[in-house]
This record gives structure tokens, sequence and C-alpha cells, in this order.
């Protein structure tokens, strides 16, 4: 029998094990439901996706805004292509409920809802000067002159570039010892290019307030500081988003949880349990 959750290898056997022809829906038109559709697809499934935003692509469509990440954006290009090339059908402006799920009589869903922004619980979280860095780059809101960036992971390391290379003033503040963390591989270079982009580096600085002015911050020493700027944009993490999942799981007797919706990952991981679940069905 195929697995039922994002992680395990054991089932790429499937790809040549042949099924009856399956209506699948698959909700969540992110790289990770795409990939799904595409296989599935090609293993000779009737495959829809229900996407509710205007277009496919997920978080790639923010993640590509910054020129330096033409390699993924070439990427979303290649994938959202194959969408109409295999076939599939994609029903965009469409966000699937249980209701719509059963209504569609699905022989297998697959659920590829993805990872929504974090806002954590800081005193001036709903302070106008801030914003999120998924936002910002979706240009649903302009920058400031003199930017303040918290959360020094990838995705703010990316962000605090794209703004430096803008002309943009850029302070990241960041927790932890260092910056870029959580991408190793490229942590050398992404730090480099900020240094080379004027963009100032406070690390061991943790953000405790949101003001109309800046941020309140405390650092080693623990007294509070203030860092002055005119947009706080917050790059915090992202949570999964599988409430449909928990909501369907017990009610379809093939239903898949793949990419950020199991846990906020990276791309190739989302492709990875999309070709997976793809594969299986
Ligand atoms: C700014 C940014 C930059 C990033 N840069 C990189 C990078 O350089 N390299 C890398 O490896 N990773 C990067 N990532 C992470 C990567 O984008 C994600 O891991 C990946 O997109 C997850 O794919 P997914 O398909 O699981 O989810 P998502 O990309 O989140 O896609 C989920 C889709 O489901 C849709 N959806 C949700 N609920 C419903 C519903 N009820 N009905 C219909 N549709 C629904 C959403 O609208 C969305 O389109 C970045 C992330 C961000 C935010």
């Amino acid at each position: 029998m195929p697995v039922k959750t994002g992680t395990g290898y054991s089932n790429s056997f499937l790809l040549f094990y042949q099924r009856p022809h399956f209506k699948v829906l698959v909700v969540g038109g992110g790289p990770a439901g795409m990939e799904a559709a595409r296989v599935a697809t090609l293993r000779g499934h009737d495959v829809t996706i229900y996407e509710k935003n205007k277009e496919l692509g997920g978080h790639l469509i923010e993640a590509t805004v910054p020129a330096f990440k033409k390699d993924l954006k070439d990427y979303k290009d290649w994938i959202v292509c194959q969408m109409s090339k295999q076939g599939v059908k994609v029903e965009l402006g469409k966000a699937a409920t249980a209701l719509s799920v059963a209504a569609f009589k699905p022989d297998a869903v697959v659920i590829a809802t993805g990872s929504v922004v974090s806002i954590p619980d800081i005193p001036g979280a709903d302070k106008s000067i801030l914003t999120t860095a998924i936002d910002l780059l979706l240009g649903k809101e302009g920058p400031g002159e003199n930017t303040l960036l918290v959360g020094g992971g990838a995705v703010g390391c990316e962000t605090a570039l794209y703004l430096a290379q803008k002309g943009k003033k850029v302070t990241l503040v960041e927790i932890l010892p260092e910056v870029c963390s959580d991408v190793a591989m490229v942590k050398g270079k992404l730090t480099v290019e900020l240094a080379d982009s004027g963009v100032k580096v406070l690390p061991n600085t943790k953000v405790v307030g949101i003001t109309e002015g800046g941020v309140t911050a405390t650092g080693d020493d623990q007294d509070t500081m203030t860092i002055a700027g005119d947009k706080v944009v917050l790059s915090m993490g992202l949570v999964a988003d599988n409430a449909l999942y928990e909501e369907l799981k017990a009610e379809i007797p093939e239903i898949y949880l793949i990419g950020d919706a199991t846990e906020p990952g990276r791309v190739g991981r989302a492709v990875h349990d999309g070709y997976r679940v793809g594969a299986a069905i």
C-alpha cells in the first residue's frame, strides 16, 4: 500500500507498478503539488490542481523576485510550463475546502498547501511600520529608506541583499551569533555579499518590541536599546499549513501530505516529496 505522509523513500518502486486510471486532486500549486501532479499525470492519471492564488508557484513566486535567484526562476518557469504540457488541469483562484474536495469525488488527494508566515507575539506587532519579507518581495509593501530586517535566516539575508542592491540602507537583526546559519552551503558567499553591499549585521540581538520609529532590542549585556528605522520587515520563519489535511485525513482513504505542509523546508525537499507521491499513486 502507498504511504500517506511526505516522508520516507520506500515506495519508489511504485513507479513501475500499474494502478487503475485514477481521478486525482492536488491541493496547492507550489513546487510540491506541481511535481506530484506532473508525475501522476505521466503515470496516466487524470489530475486536477486547485490553487487558491491567481497563479501557480507557491513561495517560488516571491522567492524568485531578486535577480540573483535566476536559477530558481528558471526552475519555476519550467515546472509551471509542464502543467499545460502534460495536460494537468489547473483551477486558479480556487481555495479548496473539505466540502469542495468531497464534492470533487477524487480517488486520491494530495495536500500540498505549503506554509504561511509566522508572526511572533511581540509588543507592537500591529504597528503600520511592520511588514513581512514575503509582502515586501511581492511588492505589496514598499521598503523604507532605512529598513530593519528582523531574522537573519536565508530569506532574511536574501531580502536584505535585495534591498541593499536597490540602494536602500539595511540593518539585519539576528538573535543568533551568526546569520545565514540555515543554509550552510551558501553561508560564506551570502555573508560576503551582505558585507560588500553595505548591510549592517547585528548578531546576538533579540527584538523585544516594535515602535513607530524602529524596534527595541536586547543585546549580549541584556540592556535594552533602540534601533531606528522607517520600515521593519519580519523574516522569522514559516509554519506548516496542514489544517485541510487534518480535516480530511479520516474521511479520505487515499490522502497524502507533502512539502512545506509537513514542515517548512526547501524546494528540493518539496519536489522530492511531490515526485515520490506522484509515483506512488
Ligand atoms: C521568500 C522565500 C524565499 C525562498 N527561497 C528559497 C530558495 O532559494 N531555495 C529553496 O530551496 N527554498 C526557498 N524557499 C522555500 C521554498 O520556497 C519552499 O520550501 C517551497 O516553496 C515549498 O513548496 P510547497 O509546494 O510545499 O509549498 P508552497 O510553495 O507554500 O505552495 C503551497 C501552495 O498551496 C496553495 N494553497 C494553500 N492552501 C490552499 C487551499 N486550501 N486551496 C488551494 N490552494 C492552497 C498556496 O496558495 C500555495 O500556492 C523560500 C521561501 C520563501 C518564503
